[in-house]
């Protein structure tokens, strides 16, 4: 009792570049300590760096189900959590 759970579906997103329009950014490590902090990434195409405030490729989870209760058999169904 208490908690509820809902199906979901995962898309993961991805940042295509601004500059050439072809390349897909890619996180280069850095970090940049602003507040908030930004995450440089650096186009596979043509180079060019950016910085974004969260990394890409990031999970986004989209709610597909009814919010239910775990029943024991549901239970058993997601290995005994
Ligand atoms: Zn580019």
């Amino acid at each position: 009792m208490g908690e509820l759970f809902r199906e979901c579906e995962v898309l993961r997103v991805y940042r295509k570049c601004d500059t050439c329009g072809e390349g897909m950014m890619v996180p280069t490590g850095v970090t940049l300590l602003s507040d908030p902090p930004q995450y440089q990434h650096e186009c596979d195409k043509c180079g060019v760096i950016e910085n974004y405030p969260q990394e890409y490729p990031y999970l986004f989870t989209i709610e597909t189900g009814p919010m239910r209760e775990l029943t024991e058999n549901s239970t058993c169904d997601l290995g005994g959590l």
